[in-house]
């Protein structure tokens, strides 16, 4: 019998899939991730700004663990990216100020970073601004330059950080959505799920949004409740003239960072969020309304010489951020129940400070528990991105046809997607214990979707690509929980066409 501690893991964001990464470093633990949707990533660590933050904006008077794991996570993406080939940028951030009063709001932000080791944070003005920011709006006055923000991409992230996980030995479970935490004699022994009950010593909550009925489920923190925080965004083509080369925002107010303008790793100009409260209970709600929209659009103006015309706009979303009271991450490992841990409320700069997150939970573990850690000898860091056509030379794509033709049949033209790269997702997602294959799932891994036709051309094909690969009916194929068959008419056509 294994004396490892079986140690379950709730919910696969960029948090609880961290957290299961540095876990699997050790021999000590045998660990489940479990999510809920069909996916991996699919709650406030897909819809986001996708901003690696520099850590300057975080007041350590009031939110000291925030400020220390942000500057510290923003150091542990430069590794991390590496060894697990994610899309990340680093261009810089830049606060942009257009009058007096912004100005003297944005000069409290040096002091920030001052106070939390923040490199290379200044003031800069007009002449230097647009040195900086040819494309900066007309009306910008100067901005707080920090050099070390960058950018990632958030949902190749989190299934980055999970296939490694997987790798070094961590047991995923999708579709397995956490009922509660069972407690007995004052200690965690297990989590009943929709499809049965699992087995553990430790339990750690990472459920987003829903931590707060996690915590409650294992008989602490009765009063702590997530309010969701909606940020809505407009998301413009690649093909843009006036696009941000660095990380452009307004200046913050008191409950968000203020609007951005950046372009993405992708290349698409992204502009938002919001920053809306909704009731406790509107943790679904990701709508988006005209009014936030315009406001963002409107925000922007500040930041950009030229906007993106809207006929340029390929898609409007909305994230939920999970507010926590006080904006006070709740991260604890609790003795009684022995072996409950919370890693609940992560709201902003949640995605930047994952990594340093994962490493302050496991040594709390080992410290609250007196566990003595060892490091496993065959902890594999790697991880290897999808072998991608896209901007590969003529002579480069030659060579891949040539070993698999499937690499000459190209699924998706917006982002320049070939078939191989379909099939290859298809596999990575059954190797790392994905139930359900579905559309999104495949348009997270390989952007087939993701261009301006937001995948009316290639969405289809990718349907009977699976549906051939799985050996399903067409209309049997999953979209994102729902079937395609229901209610999308190609599916007809694809069917008498076989
Ligand atoms: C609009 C917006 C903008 C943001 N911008 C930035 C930014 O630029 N930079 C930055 O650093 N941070 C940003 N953040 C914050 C960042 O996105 C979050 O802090 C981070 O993603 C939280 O990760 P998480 O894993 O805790 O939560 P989530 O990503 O929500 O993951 C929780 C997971 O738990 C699953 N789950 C829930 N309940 C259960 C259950 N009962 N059983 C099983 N699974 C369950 C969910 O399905 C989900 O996958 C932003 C957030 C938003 C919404």
């Amino acid at each position: 019998m294994s004396n490892k501690l079986k140690v379950v893991v709730v919910g696969a964001g960029i948090v609880g899939s961290s957290i299961a990464r540095v876990l699997s470093m050790y021999e000590n633990f045998d660990i489940t991730l479990i999510e809920k949707e069909p996916d991996v990533g699919w709650g406030a660590s897909k819809a986001n700004t996708s901003i690696v933050h520099p850590g300057h904006e975080e007041d350590p008077n009031v939110h000291p663990l925030r400020a220390e794991l942000c500057v510290k996570g923003n150091q542990m993406w430069r590794t991390w990216a590496k060894e697990l080939e994610i899309p990340v940028t680093w261009q810089g951030e830049l606060m942009v100020f257009t009058n007096e009063d912004e100005e003297k709001r944005a000069r409290e932000y040096v002091k920030l970073a001052q106070l939390n080791n923040v490199p290379g944070v200044r003031i800069v003005y007009e002449k230097e601004l647009r040195v900086l920011e040819p494309n900066i709006g007309k009306e910008a006055k100067g901005a707080v330059w920090a050099p070390t923000g960058g950018l990632i991409s958030p949902f190749e992230a989190v299934i980055a950080v999970v296939e490694n996980a997987v790798e070094n030995g961590v047991k995923l479970l999708t579709e397995t959505e956490a009922l509660g935490v069972k407690v007995s004699d004052g200690r965690v022994k297990g989590v009943e799920t929709n499809r049965g009950f699992i087995e553990a010593d430790i339990v750690i909550n990472a459920a987003g949004l829903y931590s707060d009925k996690i915590t409650h489920s294992a008989g602490v923190e009765l009063d702590f409740y997530i309010r969701p925080r909606k940020g809505e965004y407009l998301l413009f083509d690649e093909n843009i003239e006036v696009k941000p080369t660095r990380i452009l925002h307004t200046t913050p107010t008191p409950i968000t960072k203020g609007v951005y303008a950046i372009t993405t790793v992708h290349g698409n100009v992204l502009i938002g969020p919001t920053a809306e409260d909704l009731p406790r209970e509107a943790k679904d709600d990701v709508s988006t309304t005209t009014k936030g929209l315009d406001y963002v659009y409107q925000e922007a103006t500040k930041l950009l010489k030229e906007m993106p015309p809207r006929s340029k706009l390929i898609r409007t979303f909305a994230g939920l951020r999970p507010e926590p009271p006080g904006g006070h991450w709740l991260i604890k490992a609790y003795g009684d129940p022995w072996g409950f841990v919370n890693a609940a409320g992560i709201r902003s700069p949640g995605f930047t400070s994952a990594p340093a997150i994962a490493e302050y939970v496991v040594k709390l573990i080992s410290e609250t528990y007196d566990i003595r850690l060892v490091r496993k000898n065959n902890w594999n860091p790697y991880r290897r991105d999808i072998t991608r056509v896209n901007n590969r030379s003529l002579s480069e794509i030659d060579e891949l046809i040539r070993k698999n033709p499937n690499y000459g049949e190209i699924v998706c033209y917006c982002k320049t997607v070939s078939k191989a790269e379909i099939l290859e997702a298809i596999d990575r997602m059954i190797k790392t214990g994905i139930k359900t294959i579905t559309l999104d799932g495949l348009k997270f891994r390989t952007y087939a979707g993701f261009g301006m036709c937001q995948g009316s051309f290639c969405r289809w094909r990718i349907g009977k690509i699976i549906s051939e690969k799985l050996g399903i009916p067409y209309h049997d194929v999953v979209v994102k929980r729902t079937r395609y068959g229901i209610g999308d008419i190609k599916v007809l056509w694809v069917e008498k066409s076989r």
